[in-house]
């Protein structure tokens, strides 16, 4: 077969678009969809400082080599951090990656450990017997870690390596957990408010999981491989294999959601009356106390008792 659009010999073929790809152009595509999704969402100001989270993983390192291309033109200064949530052996290759990489692009690269932040690692979260799955816990300790990160180093737009996949998985963990209200929070730009200091900026959001698979195989990135172990507690895997048999048979299938999953959460109202402010921590939360003061205290509480 050959590439749809130089004629050189394709190397991938995009069934929701129908096209074939040769290796430059399909780099070039993923590329310029990645420029386009920044334009169309408006993530990006000329000259902004961005903070990158890299964990070391193929989508974190394929954003810092795009970002690290595409914002020179924008005069914007990257600095890049990696959370170090304290699980044995799966996060030092990653460190050590991500490490790498930035010296190789020469930006400056930050490491903060769940420990230092919260005095917990995750391996110690899961021995303790708890009501949430360690992977939720987790991912509301990390979103917590990203708040203090950008505070701490003074930075106001702070972007992620979701995908499209974890854009959509998300959504339907969303509904089926009857967590309207989070939809927001999920949509590729969530811009800064009075409430909320950050714009958070997802560049990858219409980019296929697979497809940045790819982009990393044809660049010959090292990225970490292992999977984290606890990642199979939560409902996502399955969700995600839904989706993959899904698209497998109706091409496109994914896209359609995805815009789906924008339509909907942009169109749910969220009155000012139904953000509080948590009575510990003083974040804008949906109830008395906020998810992550809720479990810290649960965690304090069973050790207690341990
Ligand atoms: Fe944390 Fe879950 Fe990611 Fe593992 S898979 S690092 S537990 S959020
Ligand atoms: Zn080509
Ligand atoms: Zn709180």
């Amino acid at each position: 077969m050959i590439c749809s659009f130089c004629g050189e010999k394709a190397i991938y073929y995009r069934a929701y678009s129908g096209k074939y790809f040769c290796t430059t152009c399909f780099k070039k595509s993923i590329e310029e969809k990645v420029i386009k999704t920044i334009s169309k969402y408006n993530m990006l100001n000329y000259g902004e400082k961005i903070l990158l989270m890299v964990s070391g993983g193929k989508d974190s390192l394929a954003m810092l080599r795009i970002l690290n291309k595409i914002t020179k033109e924008h005069a914007s200064e990257i600095v890049v951090a990696t959370i170090d949530e304290g699980i044995k052996e799966y996060r030092d290759d990653a460190l050590e990656i991500v490490k790498n990489v930035c010296n190789e692009l020469n930006l400056p690269h930050h490491i903060f450990k769940f420990k230092d932040l919260f005095g917990y690692t995750i391996d110690e979260i899961a021995s303790l017997k708890k009501e949430y799955s360690t992977c939720s816990i987790c991912g509301i300790f990390r979103r917590r870690a990203m708040d203090l990160i950008a505070q701490k180093l003074n930075i106001q737009v702070v972007a992620t390596a979701h995908n499209l996949d974890d854009i959509i998985q998300t959504f339907l963990i969303n509904l089926l957990n009857n967590d309207l209200k989070r939809l927001k929070w999920n949509l590729p730009v969530h811009y800064e408010t009075s409430i909320f200091p950050q714009r958070r900026i997802k560049p990858l959001a219409e980019i296929y999981e697979e497809e940045l698979a790819l982009y990393s195989f044809l660049n010959n990135e090292r990225f970490q491989k292992m999977a984290c172990p606890y990642m199979h507690e939560g409902i996502r895997s399955q969700i995600r294999e839904i989706l993959n048999e899904l698209e497998k048979n109706h091409p496109g299938i994914k896209y359609s959601l995805y815009h789906s999953a924008i339509g909907v959460s942009n169109s749910l109202a969220i009155s000012k009356k139904e953000i509080k402010k948590c009575k510990i921590c003083g974040i804008p939360t949906f109830s008395e106390k906020c998810s992550f003061c809720t479990i810290l205290a649960e965690l304090k509480n069973e050790n207690a008792n341990n």
